[in-house]
């Protein structure tokens, strides 16, 4: 299965290199520091807690929810906050048995060990995955041909954490593995508030309260593209020379950025505008979608709409996407009726 290529605009993810150079400072490394999704902390923190005090590795952990909005910043949290080691991957680079056994067999005892995609996984890689998350024991098949058997070779006990973006695409048999599921919901514009000001505070950046609302208002729910603005618009302030950001730098920034008040950019709405003016508002197959925008069905699906559902914009229905009368009256097109009459 090929990967999904990346998005347009601020959703694109960075190379590991850029993002770890750039974003490590701003990731939070433990709950006090991990703002927002509050019910699924404080369950988790239970749980954590409960695990430490039996000695035990923390039940496998599934995490569900779009890009940016913080899977692998909680599974370091988690790893942080259990005193466990740290190791991560994902499913596109296991190619082979041997690339997830080279990294079993090196797990010390109770590591959180995170797959991102994991709905990527190879299904011989996934079989794999099976017997190590059960019985913490790894199947190895020696030699060739008639002389080749299987060992059993034991691994520590450790805790998974699969992230998707995509759970429908995740097999029942997997899903069943995971002893604790954690739903991602875009964060409030409190939350977001809040990330602003304290990556603010990192960054070493003065911005008023306004400002940020603003901001938090842009940045569709999503701390990545929250802290990528923010660094954006840093940038437009220093060149201004502006001592702080104020709320007219913010729209500044947003209208040169194409960003519109409900945080769509040039992308989000160029796909809003291909359904109604080449589909009559839908419905329209998602295949057909994808290719009309150039994109790939994964990508549209990861990235694009999962937002433009959320502001109410877009509808999945069986029969395909469409857009809602909102959409119609956000983007400031005249609703069309049976017959081509203007509603
Ligand atoms: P995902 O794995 O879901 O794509 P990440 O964990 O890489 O998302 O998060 C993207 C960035 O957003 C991180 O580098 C981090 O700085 C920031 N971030 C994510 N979640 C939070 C949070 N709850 N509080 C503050 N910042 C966050």
């Amino acid at each position: 299965m090929a990967a999904p290529r990346a998005p347009k605009g601020l959703l694109h993810p960075e190379s590991p290199l850029e993002e770890d150079q750039k974003d490590q400072a701003l990731r939070p490394r433990n709950f006090q520091e991990f703002l927002g999704q509050r019910a699924m902390k404080e369950n988790l923190s239970v749980f954590i807690q409960a695990a430490r005090g039996r000695k035990e590795s923390l039940d496998h952990l599934f995490l569900i929810g779009p890009p940016g909005l913080g899977k692998t910043t909680l599974a370091q949290v988690v790893a942080h906050e259990l005193g466990s080691e740290f190791k991560i991957t994902s499913a596109p680079a296991l190619d082979k048995p041997k690339d997830l056994a080279g990294i079993l067999t090196t797990l010390s005892e109770k590591t959180v060990f995170f797959i991102d995609e994991i709905h990527r996984l190879k299904p011989a890689i996934e079989e794999m995955l099976y017997i190590a998350m059960e019985d913490y024991q790894m199947d190895w098949i020696i030699g060739a041909g008639p002389s080749a058997r299987t060992i059993r070779i034991p691994i520590q006990p450790f805790t998974l954490v699969g992230a998707t973006t995509r759970a429908g695409n995740v097999s029942s048999p997997l899903i069943s593995r995971f002893g604790i599921t954690c739903r991602f919901s875009f964060y409030e514009i409190s939350d977001m508030v809040a990330i602003i000001e304290r990556s603010a505070g990192i960054l070493d950046i003065a911005i008023e309260e306004e400002a940020a609302a603003l901001l938090a208002r842009s940045a569709r729910g999503t701390p990545r593209v929250v802290n990528r603005l923010l660094r954006r618009v840093r940038d437009f302030a220093q060149v201004a020379g502006a001592p702080s950001i104020g709320p007219a730098l913010v729209e500044d920034a947003l209208g040169r950025l194409e960003i519109d008040s409900l945080g769509l950019e040039h992308y989000d709405r160029e796909i809003l505008s291909i359904i109604i003016q080449r589909y009559g508002g839908g419905p329209v197959g998602a295949e057909t979608l994808a290719i009309s925008i150039g994109e790939s069905v994964d990508t549209l699906e990861d990235y694009y709409e999962p937002y433009l559902i959320q502001a109410g914009l877009l509808q999945r229905t069986p029969r395909g996407r469409m857009v809602t009368p909102f959409c119609y009256e956000y983007l400031k097109i005249p609703q069309r009726g049976e017959g081509g009459l203007l509603f």
